[in-house]
């Protein structure tokens, strides 16, 4: 009986590892030509301050359009791409797309911000933060329109090298962020090895702050915490109107989740949000209280 449970798990875990290799393999093979094809895109979601009370700045999110399978999800293919390099070629394509869209936003609606995802493991290569301080210079936006938004899906394997990576887009002017604040083992090393702007608290602490008195402590402190050093706060995964009130009353500067807004494709994002053209007609306006 027991070689027959031990056979089964067996069969289940080739399975699954068949599974993950499939779905790596068919990353693998055709993300270069998905990024060609415009398959690849970036949606933006806002982010809302709740200082000025409104909104006034995105979070650019990769979005893969397959032909057949439809939307991926991007927590599946960036791991993916990270554990093969490919991550260069993506967040350069996403940076393009958000220092053109920046530019766009602000010729109508004065400041709006965006947020770049950057993995960690990238910073290791210091030819990447060139080329990516080369495409926001070029651009000619103000670089303290963007913030870095620090992700850490793979371990940092030079502290040094991506200080000096992440200083050049600091000396530039862009704002340094670190992101899921709060989850993984880094986030105080990063604290103290990084000149950060800002913490973004993750949402796993931010969902039911209402209803939980442990994630209201935990994200009580970070704020103060944040505060002192100097840094200001995002919270993500604001779903209701509850954790806005939450957050709002412990100082929470900036918050971003489904209550303000889902992301949305770069025409939307501009219409909705720059020049203000609300869809009155179905569930999608956005909530009265958004300036
Ligand atoms: P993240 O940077 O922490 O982004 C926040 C994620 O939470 C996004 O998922 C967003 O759609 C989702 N979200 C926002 N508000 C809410 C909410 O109120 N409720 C819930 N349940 N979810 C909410 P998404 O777009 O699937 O992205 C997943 C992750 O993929 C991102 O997490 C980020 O780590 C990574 N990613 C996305 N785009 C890029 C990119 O261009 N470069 C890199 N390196 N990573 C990226
Ligand atoms: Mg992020
Ligand atoms: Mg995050
Ligand atoms: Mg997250």
């Amino acid at each position: 009986k027991r070689a027959s449970e031990l056979g089964k798990r067996l069969v289940w875990h080739n399975d699954r590892l068949a599974q993950v290799t499939d779905q790596s393999l068919f990353i693998l093979s055709e993300f270069e030509e998905a990024l060609m094809t415009g398959q690849i895109s970036v949606f933006y979601q806002p982010k809302y301050s709740l200082i000025d009370d409104f909104v006034n700045g995105a979070e650019a999110l990769v979005r893969w359009e397959h032909p057949d399978k439809g939307m991926v999800s991007p927590s599946l293919f960036v791991p993916v791409l990270e554990h093969e390099n490919l991550m260069e070629a993506l967040t350069l394509f996403v940076l393009r797309q958000v220092v053109e869209d920046v530019e766009r936003w602000n010729s109508v609606r004065n400041p709006m911000g965006c947020a770049v995802n950057i993995s960690a493991s990238l910073l290791a290569n210091p030819a990447f933060a060139k080329r990516a301080v080369a495409i926001i210079r070029d651009s000619g936006i103000d670089p303290a329109l963007l913030t870095i938004e620090l992700t850490e899906t793979a371990a940092l394997s030079s502290q040094e090298m991506a200080a000096s990576s992440l200083n050049q887009f600091k000396q530039l002017g862009a704002h340094l962020s670190i992101d899921d604040y709060g989850t993984g083992q880094s986030t105080l090393t990063y604290l103290k090895s990084f000149s950060a702007d800002e913490i973004k608290i993750d949402q796993s602490f931010v969902k039911l702050i209402a209803t939980d008195n442990a994630n209201k402590i935990m994200v009580r402190s970070s704020i103060e915490m944040a505060h002192a050093l100097g840094m200001k706060v995002v919270a993500e995964g604001v779903e209701d109107i509850a954790a806005l009130n939450v957050l709002r009353e412990f100082g929470c500067d900036t918050i971003q989740g489904w209550y303000v807004g889902k992301p949305v494709a770069r025409d939307e994002f501009m219409q909705r949000w720059c020049l203000n053209l609300f869809d009155s007609s179905g569930g999608t306006s956005a909530p009265d209280w958004v300036g």
